[in-house]
């Protein structure tokens, strides 16, 4: 399999390449030139490594199975406590996708985990070996599970900066207490913006990039653009069903339906490459809180990344310019022009909009709305009191906008990307409650 650039279908470039590049060098995110077919009903026997390991497999086409077997049984078993990809019923036809069993307590961690071991492999594949320095701006998830991937990673170092005070007191201590010789944690003074500007600051700067060309270093960061972090995501989706077909509650070829608390629309997108790959995927519901730009895209065409910014309750679905769409306008348009053309547009203009063909390829796939930080607040009451389920923020939003969606007769799985003791309300200095997960 190869990959190439939304923006310029020339660049064409190796699994290794694309994982140890990122971004390709115009701008452009890297893509796979086709979506592989699978054999829905062979992967769905399999345990949640060897499905991994398979899926994987599927697009890294330039790494060994036995190398990727070994990786997905190192990354999901102990780690995950049993618990990779479980599914938990919550009431009638509807799931929790809980992805929060892992070693930092989000979902990031699926994807974080596996990445610096692709890294590694990609190196080794393309023969090179400089030091790779990961930068990191965070405003909490993303740092902690990159810190806890890339602790003592050879021929990697990773720094993380994040806002003072921006972050869960949990998360803070997750990063500022993470083991290891080769990481760096930092509290900016300021807010996540400034600690981004900051990292940015450094990729582009040429003087650092000749010093560090010195010393044989080479910058890279661990955003989730990279094909790396967006692969390892599809797998949990197919995890899924396979536990509704064990459990008698689909028959093989049913639909289910999916709603993902999104952000950046990495999460989502790899449900859409599992339905491109034939998993029976109904609709794809992308789930927005108060920042609702997706929302709004998803409804009328256009995407305007200027407007207001509010801080809520679910910080990491605080974003702007949800960077992973990028991918979907490239697959359902399928042309770099016109995809470098939009993207073009949204950075001079701050907005743009696609054709009525366009948007109505993705209407065929996508369904979305957005809760209010008082229909947060409520549904995470209401999923406790009618079904005995404690959900954290990022999670109601989306269960709030599943029981709008909620199709009858089909499951509606709702994808649990925090674990309810990842973000709570803020107590400075008090004790609260611990995250469940074993290593904490
Ligand atoms: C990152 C994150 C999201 C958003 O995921 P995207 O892939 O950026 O859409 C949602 N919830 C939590 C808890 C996260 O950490």
């Amino acid at each position: 399999m190869q990959f190439f650039s939304t923006r310029d279908h020339n660049r064409v470039v190796s699994a290794s390449q694309a994982i140890a590049q990122g971004l390709s060098d115009e701008g452009g995110l890297f893509v796979p030139q086709s979506f592989p077919q699978v054999d829905v009903k062979a992967i769905c026997a399999l345990d949640y490594p060897e499905m991994a390991a398979a899926i994987v497999g599927q697009y890294l086409t330039d790494y060994s199975q036995e190398f990727l077997q070994e990786a997905a049984k190192a990354t999901y078993g102990a780690a995950f406590g049993g618990k990779a990809g479980y599914l938990a019923p919550v009431s009638d036809e509807v799931y929790s996708l809980e992805l929060w069993h892992g070693p930092t307590c989000a979902f990031k961690d699926y994807a974080l985990q596996l990445m610096p071991k692709l890294l590694v492999e990609a190196k080794k594949n393309l023969d090179r070996t400089e030091k790779t320095l990961i930068l990191v701006a965070t405003s909490g998830d993303t740092g902690k599970a990159a810190l806890d991937g890339y602790h003592d990673i050879p021929g990697v170092e990773i720094a993380v900066f994040f806002p003072t005070g921006g972050t869960s007191e949990i998360q803070r201590l997750q990063m500022v207490t993470q083991e290891g010789e080769n990481v760096a944690v930092y509290a900016v003074r300021g807010n996540f913006d400034d600690a981004q500007t900051g990292v940015k600051k450094v990729f582009g700067d040429p003087a650092i990039a000749a010093e560090l060309a010195k010393r044989n270093i080479r910058l890279s960061s661990a955003n989730s653009i990279n094909w790396g972090r967006l692969v390892p995501q599809i797998v949990y989706y197919f995890a899924a069903y396979a536990q509704l077909l064990k459990a008698g509650k689909v028959r093989f070829g049913d639909k289910v339906d999916f709603c993902v608390p999104t952000g950046n629309f990495g999460d989502i997108l790899a449900g859409y490459y599992a339905k491109q790959m034939g998993l029976p995927v109904g609709r794809l519901i992308c789930a927005s809180n108060e920042n609702n730009v997706l929302t709004d895209f998803l409804t009328t065409g256009t995407y305007t990344a200027k407007r207001e910014f509010f801080k809520t309750t679910s910080p990491s679905m605080d974003i702007l310019v949800s960077s992973n769409l990028e991918r979907l306008l490239y697959h359902v348009t399928g042309s770099d022009a016109e995809v470098a053309g939009l993207m073009k547009s949204l950075s001079e203009t701050g907005s743009y909009t696609v054709r009525p063909e366009t948007l109505a390829a993705i209407q065929e796939s996508f369904g979305c709305g957005w809760s209010s930080e008082k229909e947060v607040a409520g549904e995470i009451r209401a999923r406790y009191e009618q079904d005995g389920y404690l959900c954290d923020t990022h999670t109601a939003v989306a269960f709030h906008v599943a029981g709008r969606h909620k199709r009858e007769g089909v499951p509606m799985v709702v994808l649990s990307t925090a674990s309810p003791y990842n973000v709570p309300p803020q107590r400075a200095g008090g004790s609260g409650p611990h995250c469940p997960a074993e290593r904490l």
